[in-house]
């Protein structure tokens, strides 16, 4: 079976979505097939041609979905400009969005040509596989489909449409752009909201005051993990924050390898507005925004201003226990405490610049790396006390990946696919991706870091 669609976002006021049609491709050519992804979704890939996924073959008509949201800090209207979604797949009592970026024009594309490179489709399909087998929350890609277009960026390249899949691809944008244009269904669309992603909340005395909470414990869950993995967004805008705590767009996103938490490496972001240790409080300025958002409600139900206001004065705390107990299973500590312990070890991070992701297998098994920073009296006093208290092998390991997508392998491979369009190199990370938690030869590539000038001066797009 194809697609199996019940797309419910078109029963919702039709200011909210567009009725599109993908633009016409003369000779798709499918690159990558995620067949995991095909089997959770029940999908029979035999049934998935090109001419399906690249949306040349319609089973109903399309949408583009209006949101709207505050980039880099200003408040924009915006919308699928190069995304449209195909329908709502429903499997197993399950629903997703089934939607396609880079598929063309869209009424939101503004000057833009709703195309997309295929070495930008291709890092998508990369950094959400990897996110997914890191036990994240996130989109998925089901496929990279390559296209027949010459899409002109930084160079020139082939085109490329990502068949992208969430649970929905409803953001906090999105309810600051029904709060702005359609105020009167604001009610009814978080009804929607809440019936699709939270139903359990309907059974609560007070469903949307439990609804914001539900948003920002999601959302503070996937960003302590993104914290725990050193994943850098690049553009926590909150038309990039999904509703359900799921991460996507994958941009100018990168992993951190030497720790800093000024770590910035997307070329747009010029003031380290998402660098990797401001997550946080971005979190919940972005939280802020979607409060406003939920303003008119406050008029129309018995929800108040305070109690939204309320929920926010809990962020900080909330957010670091959430942390707290992930470093300390990073650390390998079982017991409750032991923050200071854990700040100590955060500090020596700071000081030390040591490569994020070896510094906790290093703990684990000690002499695995042979770096200085590692051999000296205070690191080794620091894993002393940690003994003491933690390194529990089997909580670390489920805590600390071994491989990431290292950013110049990453970079290597998209090269060696537009230089000689051979993937192999690309389908090699995403073989040691798979499992990045376990150990294996192929990997060991992956624990090395890039040499820290190159680190120093890489950006991403
Ligand atoms: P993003 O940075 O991917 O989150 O995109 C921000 C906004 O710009 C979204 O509303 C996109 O739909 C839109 N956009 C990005 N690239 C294009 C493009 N090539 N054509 C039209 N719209 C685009
Ligand atoms: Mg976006
Ligand atoms: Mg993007």
């Amino acid at each position: 079976m194809a697609f199996s669609f019940d797309t419910t976002y078109k029963n919702l006021d039709a200011n909210l979505y567009s009725r599109v049609t993908p633009k016409s491709i003369a000779n798709p050519e499918i690159l990558l097939l995620n067949t995991g992804l095909c089997t959770d979704l029940g999908l029979d890939t035999a049934a998935l041609n090109a001419t399906i996924l690249a949306g040349q073959e319609l089973l109903e008509e399309p949408i583009a979905q209006a949101y709207a949201g505050h980039q880099y800090g200003s408040f924009t209207v915006l919308g699928d400009g190069r995304a449209m979604t195909l329908g709502e797949h429903v499997h197993d009592s399950s629903r997703w969005d089934i939607q396609l970026k880079g598929s063309g024009r869209t009424p939101y594309s503004g000057r833009g040509d709703g195309k997309a490179t295929v070495s930008s489709m291709l890092r998508e399909y990369l950094y959400s596989y990897a996110m997914q087998r890191l036990n994240i929350n996130t989109s998925r890609s089901l496929a990279v489909i390559e296209t027949d277009d010459v899409v002109e960026r930084r160079q020139r390249e082939a085109g490329a449409i990502l068949v992208r899949v969430m649970n929905s691809h409803i953001r906090y944008g999105t309810f600051q752009y029904v709060a702005g244009h359609a105020s009167d269904e604001l009610q009814r669309f978080t009804d929607y909201v809440i019936d699709r992603h939270y139903p359990q909340l309907n059974a609560t005395a007070r469903t949307y005051l439990e609804f914001f909470d539900a948003v920002m414990q999601s959302s503070i869950e996937m960003v302590v993990d993104w914290l725990r993995v050193g994943f850098i967004h690049g553009v926590m805008n909150t038309d990039n924050m999904s509703i359900d705590g799921e991460t996507f767009d994958y941009g100018p996103c990168a992993f951190m390898n030497y720790y800093d938490e000024q770590a910035v490496f997307s070329s747009i972001d010029k003031h380290g507005r998402y660098a990797f240790g401001n997550q946080r409080p971005i979190l919940r300025w972005n939280l802020e925004r979607f409060a406003e958002a939920l303003q008119p409600l406050c008029t129309q139900t018995a929800l108040t201003y305070d109690e939204l206001e309320g929920k926010l004065d809990e962020f900080e705390e909330r957010f670091d226990a959430h942390y707290y107990t992930m470093m300390r299973s990073k650390l390998g500590i079982n017991s409750d405490g032991e923050d200071e312990l854990v700040d100590e070890f955060i500090e020596w991070l700071r000081k030390s610049n040591a490569d994020y992701i070896n510094t906790f297998l290093e703990l684990e098994t000690p002499g695995t790396f042979d770096y200085p920073e590692f051999a000296t009296a205070e690191f080794e006093q620091l894993r002393d006390k940690l003994a003491a208290v933690g390194l529990d092998e089997e909580l670390m390991q489920e805590a600390n990946p071994r491989y990431i997508p290292r950013n110049y392998l990453v970079e290597e491979a998209l090269d060696e696919y537009l230089e000689t369009g051979d993937l192999s190199k690309f389908k090699g990370l995403l073989t040691v991706l798979e499992n990045p938690y376990t150990s294996t030869d192929m990997g060991s590539q992956f624990q090395q870091p890039p040499p820290r000038e190159f680190d120093a001066e890489y950006t991403t797009y």
